[in-house]
């Protein structure tokens, strides 16, 4: 590592310049998944434009392998690199809301919390995910859903506008009017393009409480629920997200003492618009099978929007797998039903969220994320602590996941782990990735940014075709 060089960057930045023994080194490079312990040579912890400016122009310079972190949550453990430069946006997470526009400017590094703290204060919401923790930055520039993306679209249906620092250090401004072509890049692509220093989104109306919470079901029920569960949710108007979380109970007061630590079928919902109206919404799913307990209620957006939180606190082991679902037939119900049983720890959860919705009735090549008419994602979830169990886990969730991959159709980029190059693709349609290809090559031709699920700027679907 090239000292002088550092030491220029220091001078030129007004946030830290961390290096390996530096006070919070450690703590900056740790990332959600406990599985990665990367060591960046350097730490480039950004408080401005200017300062993401100098950290690129520093990493091109010295031709260093550049790794940006935003929320730093990403299960690939992409937030950060071995040996090269990481450009922490942490301190970066300002977040701003505009009363008379209803829209909301994040920096890039604002963690979900921030912005519901912020726009909650006007009763408004941005449609993103479900854990407070993640990153505004890696979630909207994958796609971004939670429980009102049915109603609203995705986080990047609602992107006006974003801020870029581009690979050769420029700052620009990517919209449907500037750039649009990166807009577009940006919706989907991940961080392919540039580090994104503020992102503009429209906000919503939903007020400061929403009707939501959580039925449980036995997991003995599971097969007969879920045949109730694949049309019913698909019938439910835009206003109403209901989802399916198969995993061992946590101990929540509305689950009985005997079902803690057991396996169970959660659902969780939330409905936007009058509790009436939501009561009646819910009331089949809570006659289908029995309910063995129900925390369904009035929730203040923000507790709702943590409420999950505690099941994935940073630092466990993680490996996720995932597909979009075509059709929750009997036979992957079945094979859904198989795998819950031989779960190999207490923590691991089988995520069914249903998305069908606003962001279906988008094209599929308006922006960069074309799998939008899926009604189901299944995640799996593995997470334990023992590295000692990395085999057993890694090997459920291929198990798993190569069983139900017959009923599947694509990926969300967001979702994956790192999967290869081919797998990449699965998140896009050919034409939406010869576009990001192109895109690609006019902003970053040589693939600075390429520590993310990576566009590299050589490739083409029909090669990967060849190829693989
Ligand atoms: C527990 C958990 C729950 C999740 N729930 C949801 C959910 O409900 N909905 C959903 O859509 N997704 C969800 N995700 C997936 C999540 O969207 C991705 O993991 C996302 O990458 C996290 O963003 P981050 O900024 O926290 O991650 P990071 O690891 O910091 O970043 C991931 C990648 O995004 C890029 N990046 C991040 N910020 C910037 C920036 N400002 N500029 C340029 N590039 C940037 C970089 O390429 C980086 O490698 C969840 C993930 C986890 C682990």
């Amino acid at each position: 590592m090239d000292i002088q060089g550092t030491e220029k960057l220091r001078s030129e930045m007004e946030g830290p310049v961390l290096l390996p023994g530096d006070e919070g080194y450690d703590e900056a490079r740790a990332l959600w998944n406990g599985m990665f312990d990367k060591k960046p040579a350097v730490i480039a912890q950004c408080k401005s434009t200017r300062d993401v400016v100098s950290a690129v122009n520093f990493a091109r310079e010295n031709e260093l392998l550049v790794a940006v972190k935003g929320g730093g949550h990403n299960s690939a453990g992409t937030g950060s690199c071995d040996d090269g430069l990481m450009i922490d946006l942490s301190l970066m997470n300002k977040v701003e809301v505009d009363k008379d526009t209803q829209i909301v400017t994040a920096q890039g590094g604002a963690l979900l919390s921030e912005v519901d703290a912020e726009t909650q204060k006007h009763g408004l919401a941005v449609s993103s995910g479900i854990i407070s923790h993640t990153g505004v930055g890696g979630l909207t520039l994958g796609g971004g859903f939670g429980w009102i993306s049915r109603k609203f679209g995705l986080t990047i249906d609602s992107l006006v506008s974003a801020e870029v620092v581009t690979a050769d250090g420029k700052v620009v401004t990517a919209s449907e009017s500037e750039n649009p072509d990166l807009f577009w890049g940006i919706r989907g692509g991940g961080g392919n393009f540039g580090v994104v220093t503020s992102f503009r989104i429209k906000t919503h109306k939903i007020g400061n409480e929403v009707f939501s919470g959580v039925i449980v079901k036995k997991f003995e029920a599971l097969k007969e629920y879920m045949r109730f569960f694949r049309s019913y949710v698909r019938k439910m108007p835009d206003e109403i997200t209901i989802w399916l979380v198969v995993r061992h109970a946590p101990p929540l007061p509305f689950i009985p003492e005997e079902y803690h630590g057991k396996l169970v079928a959660l659902i969780p919902f939330v409905y936007l618009g009058e509790k009436e109206k939501g009561e009646e919404l819910i009331q089949p799913v809570r006659d289908a099978e029995e309910t063995i307990g129900d925390g369904s209620g009035m929730h203040p957006w923000t507790a709702w929007q943590q409420g999950f939180d505690p099941l994935v606190e940073h630092g466990a082991r993680n490996y996720w797998k995932s597909h979009h679902i075509k059709e929750l037939s009997d036979e992957c119900i079945d094979v859904i039903y198989k795998f819950a049983q031989s779960m190999p720890s207490q923590e691991c959860e089988i995520f069914v969220p249903h998305m069908e919705g606003a962001p279906s009735r988008v094209s599929s090549d308006a922006t960069a994320f074309p799998h939008r008419n899926t009604p189901f994602v299944l995640n799996i979830h593995t997470r334990w602590r023992d590295e000692a169990d990395d085999k057993k886990a890694l090997k459920w969730a291929k198990d798993f996941h190569e069983e139900t991959e017959p009923f599947s159709q694509g990926v969300y980029v967001n979702f994956l782990s790192d999967e290869g190059s081919a797998r990449v693709r699965q998140a896009y349609t050919e034409e939406v990735w010869e576009k990001l290809v192109e895109v690609k090559r006019k902003w970053d031709p040589n693939n600075l940014f390429k520590v993310n699920q990576n566009i590299d700027p050589q490739s083409s679907w029909r090669q990967h075709d060849l190829v693989h």
